[in-house]
């Protein structure tokens, strides 16, 4: 009888007769039945009902046949010195039914193990509780292990990704996937922890700047959100640096997409970006709140919207207060000067005051409307802040300059649109300190040059770090950016997956079943395909000053013909797309004007004339990356346009903005060998030890887990050339002291010896299964 059998197995007089005496056949023949056998007889009892006993046979024998076929039937009853949960750490030894996967990672992670490869994609479930499997006896153990050596970890990730980089000499990248909240940047930590450890950072402080930049980083860009306490809200694309002989020198970081709208504006129980709540708490701690021109007793508007009230409760959090002093601390040992500090500060403080800024209507003799401050103080204290004038600052803020036949005119603005100017400058502001902050990092960790001489331009990891696809009940243009991002990782992902590894098998002339994959690829072609792709409509009608979000809506409709995109019936600015990963209706509202992001020349002349020279900065150098961009395989439309150093950035657009660096991150990709982590979030609730299968299903089914999985099994996962096959294995055909000649007969004679089938041999390389690999040694084992 098997070990725990599912509740069913213990009611015999629900089965058939037929069904019952097949059962037993099977467990007399010592079947030991695995998990996911037991978990199929299962969900037979559960859900089919009776009188399909047929069917359920026959698939119950399929299943038994191909566990036996690919070993892990035989692997049990023969290896039982082996547990279970050893033996199905990779999936692809498994047969993929869906709910079978599924059942297998549930039941690893009913036993804490929240990790499991899918042949060399790594699944993270995560645990929502804290694991003791990071302690510096694990970093250790995976330091240079076989990877069947140990159980399957984030750790063995860095490793692999490491051990590559230095033998191979070619930098590597890491993609760490999944929806919000499913584990990601936890793991990019775990992996940037092992990494420092492997890199044999010689030198203490960069080993420890390292580890702090993602903490720095984070509580400028991480908030708050009903999914996540702690949710990124940018991308994040992590680089380690290492010398060719594997010491690491330095790290860079690129971002990408900060979600700046929640500086003025957080939707229902979300918060802003956690260095605000530091900040306020942490001022007010050393009684510096004054100094920076904010009041215990008045909550900045910024930090509490009309849902939460949290005025005292943030003052008073120490949390916070901690966190701030961690930043703090975090800035220094990086390498920032406290006179730095001391700007970003005021730069916070102006942004939070700026908040409180009120404006009230003022009747005028025309028919435009004028606007006043009706708080002046307040304007006052942004003002001194920002270390500018406060009657500029009021004039830029209720009046625009227009010109007209070369005449300048001064207009006044409404209530509405000095709002609308004040809250640019916030956004602006925040998002400008924001990379001003990641420029100075990568300033103050770039590999030394005396490190790096010329015969050893350095090798990187790269760590890729972005938000997953969002699918909520309104999309606005951030979730078209970000799910657009997702739509080109998977791209990446598929081709590397499947593209790749089938061109392969056509070089080498070997007959593999192919495996047919959603190729999303024309989705792609519909966002960034230039002149007709949704970005460039978008930056097109842009331009126009006539042009409305409803323009924009019915120009879509009238150039993208594809089944992807639909317009939606009553919804007014409404439009679908159908995304690999599922249907997301858009709402075009305002779609118009966050592309356009608008900062006035008002006020960046303004900011210009600061005395504060960390303001200046961030309104005069313009903050983009300068990356090298070439062509990239795969790569849609034409080559990106590269905004050049010059390049004014009031008029470039969003859009454009976003296609270049999504394009620059792609050839960062595509220039190293990448390894995949998929995050799964096994609850929406956040809590430990509670799977919900329906949830899991759904992410392996859109992620291509599953395919990847079946492509393992039926691709050829080892792929050896002749000559190290025949190296490696010649003693199982050969004597000790003979030389075969390499060629593709003498690897046949060594497989027929080894009485191997359904191998393949290419015109350079054996083509083996995994399992092909394990029998292998093991006979190379007896041998010797
Ligand atoms: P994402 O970046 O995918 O949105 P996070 O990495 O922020 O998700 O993870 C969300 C939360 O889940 C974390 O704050 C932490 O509480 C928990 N978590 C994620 N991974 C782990 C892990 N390996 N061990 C323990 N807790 C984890
Ligand atoms: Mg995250």
């Amino acid at each position: 009888i098997p070990r725990n059998p599912p509740p069913t197995l213990h009611q015999p007089e629900l089965w058939s007769d037929d069904f019952n005496d097949f059962i037993c056949k099977c467990l007399i023949k010592d079947f030991e039945l695995r998990p996911n056998v037991l978990d199929l007889l299962h969900h037979v009892f559960i859900k089919q009902i009776v009188g399909r006993e047929k069917i359920l046979q026959k698939q119950l024998i399929e299943l038994i046949d191909l566990n036996q076929q690919i070993g892990v039937i035989e692997k049990t009853s023969h290896m039982k010195t082996q547990t279970d949960a050893e033996e199905v750490d990779d999936l692809a030894t498994l047969e993929v039914l869906d709910e079978v996967v599924n059942s297998e990672l549930q039941s690893r992670y009913g036993r804490d193990q929240i990790y499991t490869y899918v042949g060399d994609i790594l699944i993270a479930v995560n645990p929502f509780h804290k694991m003791e499997i990071y302690t510096p006896q694990d970093t250790k153990m995976y330091i240079g292990a076989k990877r069947t050596a140990n159980p399957p970890h984030i750790f063995a990730v860095a490793d692999i990704a490491y051990q590559s980089m230095v033998s191979y000499n070619a930098d590597q990248c890491v993609v760490i996937s999944g929806e919000s909240g499913a584990g990601k940047t936890e793991s990019a930590h775990l992996l940037v922890q092992q990494l420092t450890v492997l890199g044999k950072a010689n030198n203490r402080t960069l080993q420890e700047k390292i580890l702090l930049v993602n903490s720095l980083v984070e509580a400028f860009g991480n908030a708050c959100t009903v999914i996540n306490d702690n949710s990124s809200r940018f991308g994040k694309y992590l680089e380690m640096k290492f010398t060719c002989g594997g010491t690491v020198v330095g790290a860079q970081i690129s971002e990408y997409l900060l979600e700046k709208s929640r500086v003025i504006h957080q939707a229902i129980g979300e918060r802003n970006f956690h260095i605000f709540y530091y900040i306020y708490a942490g001022l007010a701690d050393r009684k510096k709140l004054a100094h920076y021109k904010l009041s215990d007793s008045k909550t900045p508007k910024y930090l509490c919207n009309e849902h939460i009230k949290l005025g005292p409760d943030i003052v008073s959090n120490t949390f916070y207060k901690e966190q701030f002093d961690a930043v703090e601390q975090c800035f220094k040992v990086i390498g920032f000067t406290l006179e730095e500090l001391g700007s970003v500060y005021s730069t916070l403080a102006a942004i939070l005051n700026s908040g409180d800024i009120e404006f009230s209507p003022v009747a005028s003799e025309h028919q435009t409307d004028k606007s006043n401050i009706s708080n002046i103080s307040v304007l006052e204290n942004v003002a001194s802040l920002l270390c500018i004038r406060s009657d500029e600052l009021q004039e830029a803020l209720t009046s625009h300059c227009v010109v007209a036949r070369g005449e300048t005119i001064v207009r006044p603005n409404t209530v509405e649109k000095a709002v609308e100017v004040r809250d640019a400058m916030g956004k602006a502001l925040y998002g400008r300190l924001f990379s001003w902050i990641v420029n100075r990092i990568n300033a103050l960790l770039r590999p030394d040059r005396f490190i790096l001489c010329a015969d050893d331009k350095g090798l990187n990891i790269g760590i890729l770090d972005i938000f997953g696809f969002e699918n909520f009940k309104k999309n606005s243009f951030e979730q078209l950016c970000i799910n657009i991002a997702n739509e080109q990782i998977q791209f990446y992902f598929n081709q590397h997956i499947f593209a790749w590894e089938q061109d392969e098998y056509l070089n080498e002339e070997v007959d593999a079943r192919m495996i047919e994959y959603e190729d999303n690829r024309p989705l792609l072609d519909l966002f960034l395909q230039k002149p007709m792709g949704m970005l460039s409509l978008l930056d097109e009608e842009s331009r126009f000053p006539q042009a409305t979000d409803q323009t924009l809506v019915e120009k879509f409709e009238d150039n993208l013909k594809t089944k992807s995109f639909w317009r939606p019936k009553r919804v007014d600015l409404g439009f679908g797309i159908h995304h690999y990963a599922g249907k997301v209706i858009y709402n075009a509202a305002g779609f118009l004007a966050k592309n356009r992001e608008t900062l006035p020349a008002d006020i960046v002349l303004l900011l210009r004339s600061s005395e504060n020279e960390l303001i200046r900065k961030l309104v005069t150098h313009p903050l983009t990356k300068t990356g090298k961009v070439g062509h990239q395989p795969g790569e849609p439309g034409d080559t990106p346009s590269h905004p050049r150093e010059t390049t004014n950035m009031r008029t470039q657009t969003v859009a454009s903005y976003f296609r270049y660096s999504l394009m620059d991150l792609l050839s960062k990709m595509v220039a190293g060998q990448p390894h995949f982590v998929r995050c799964i979030k096994p609850n929406n609730d956040r809590h430990a030890n509670k799977f919900d299968r329906e949830k899991v299903l759904v992410q392996l089914r859109y992620t291509g887990i599953l395919e990847t999985a079946k492509i393992r099994r039926q691709g050829y996962s080892h792929r050896i050339l002749f000559a190290n096959f025949i190296k490696r294995y010649y003693i199982l055909a050969f004597h000790a002291h003979e030389e075969p000649a390499v060629t593709p007969e003498t690897c046949a004679a060594i497989l027929e010896k080894a009485k191997l089938e359904n191998w393949a041999m290419g015109k350079t390389k054996v083509f083996l299964k995994y399992y092909h690999i394990e029998h292998l040694n093991l006979m190379v084992q007896q041998a010797t």
